[in-house]
């Protein structure tokens, strides 16, 4: 937790220095009746009206999104898809080659990734056997004064891509009081979760930011909009270093639209879960299948006898399954996408369809 209300000692030093770039667009937002500071053409060749520039801090769909999530505008940002404001949180905190981010697998490969192409060296703090959180682990390392200094960023991932499992509120929470720097909470899969969201602890802890997307329940992975809700001060640096247009006309148009069916997402929500649920029974029985993890989000991840066999069986029946067996406790797992009922009964007779031996090691 940060004792004084700023985040500006957690900055890079460039980026609390970084004069912006003022876009044509950001410094004219009002409605005139003829635009010629941007230099746009004054007509499009397209179906869609594509011509001018978007609005660059997608003013009407933070205030429809703010609405939905009893926030405020000023705490959203939105970029291209969440894995832009990953990017942008790494480059905002964390000084190459000397600060730190602590990950904690298996979790979602982007986080280590970014870090990588940063030079920001990642602390693996792997989550228990049960796939729950190693807090004692994690009390240890904050204090340990060969790292405290430089720790600026936790990513925890709840429902954790790809085990499925969501934490106790109580343990990030105990996370977020305990860490140094910022606690980024990816929820990209939260809407399909039981529990609450941790959204609200950005109105208490000024260290906390929270990552939801529209590419999940919301049906729109194609469109690559996705949210960091957090105080406005975090909000303001991240818009301040994004690239000018990040999320295009089409993008805030097709996410206005999604919002206005926020009841249909939700009864979806529904159907997927049950749907779920219904899979993993069925997985559960065949007879190369070990273990089926339980799962909050819209995947499941199963423990098999042989991993690489059975992706390579189901794409010889044109069944994509993703092979999750070289992530840190995940030995002979794969991860599935539920999908429609129809998929999923056509994935289920390819399932029957097929026999595995025990990988030999
Ligand atoms: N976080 C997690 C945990 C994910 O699994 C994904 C996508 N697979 C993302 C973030 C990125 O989502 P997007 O960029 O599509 O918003």
């Amino acid at each position: 937790m940060i004792q004084d209300s700023g985040i500006a000692s957690l900055l890079r030093k460039n980026i609390r220095l970084l004069k912006p770039y003022a876009s044509a667009r950001n410094e004219y937002s009002g409605d005139a009746r003829i635009f010629l500071d941007a230099n746009e053409n004054y007509r499009g060749f397209t179906s869609h009206q594509v011509n001018r520039y978007p609005d660059p801090l997608q003013r009407e769909l933070k205030e429809k999104l703010a609405a939905l999530r009893g926030c405020t505008p000023h705490q959203i940002f939105l970029g291209n898809g969440s894995d832009e404001a990953i990017d942008l949180i790494i480059r905002a905190f964390a000084e190459p080659g000397s600060d730190k981010a602590v990950i904690m697998p298996p979790t979602y490969g982007v986080y280590q990734v970014f870090a990588d192409l940063n030079d920001i060296e990642t602390i693996r703090m792997p989550l228990q056997e049960d796939f729950s959180l190693d807090l004692e682990g994690l009390s240890i390392l904050f204090e340990h004064r060969d790292f405290a200094g430089d720790l600026k960023l936790l990513f925890v991932c709840s429902p954790n891509n790809p085990t499925g499992n969501a934490f106790p509120h109580g343990d990030i929470l105990r996370l977020v009081n305990s860490f140094p720097g910022i606690v980024v909470i990816d929820e990209a899969y939260q809407d399909f979760h039981d529990g609450p969201s941790n959204l609200s602890l950005i109105e208490k802890y000024s260290n906390v930011i929270v990552l939801q997307t529209f590419s999940k329940a919301w049906g729109m992975a194609g469109a690559r909009v996705g949210m960091a809700y957090g105080s406005p001060e975090i909000i303001r640096v991240l818009n301040t270093i994004k690239y000018p247009y990040n999320v295009s006309v089409l993008s805030q148009q097709a996410a206005l639209e999604a919002l206005d069916h926020a009841e249909e997402v939700v009864r979806e929500i529904d159907v997927i879960r049950e749907a779920r649920e219904k899979l993993s029974r069925s997985l559960a029985e065949l007879p190369y299948v070990e273990k089926v993890y339980p799962s909050e989000a819209n995947f499941l991840l199963v423990k098999t006898i042989h991993a690489a066999g059975l992706c390579s069986s189901l794409k010889q029946q044109g069944i994509i399954i993703r092979n999750r067996e070289h992530e840190y406790r995940c030995s002979g797992c794969v991860r599935i996408t539920v999908g429609s009922s129809e998929e999923n009964r056509m994935l289920l007779d390819a399932l029957q369809s097929i026999t595995l031996e025990k990988e030999r090691t």
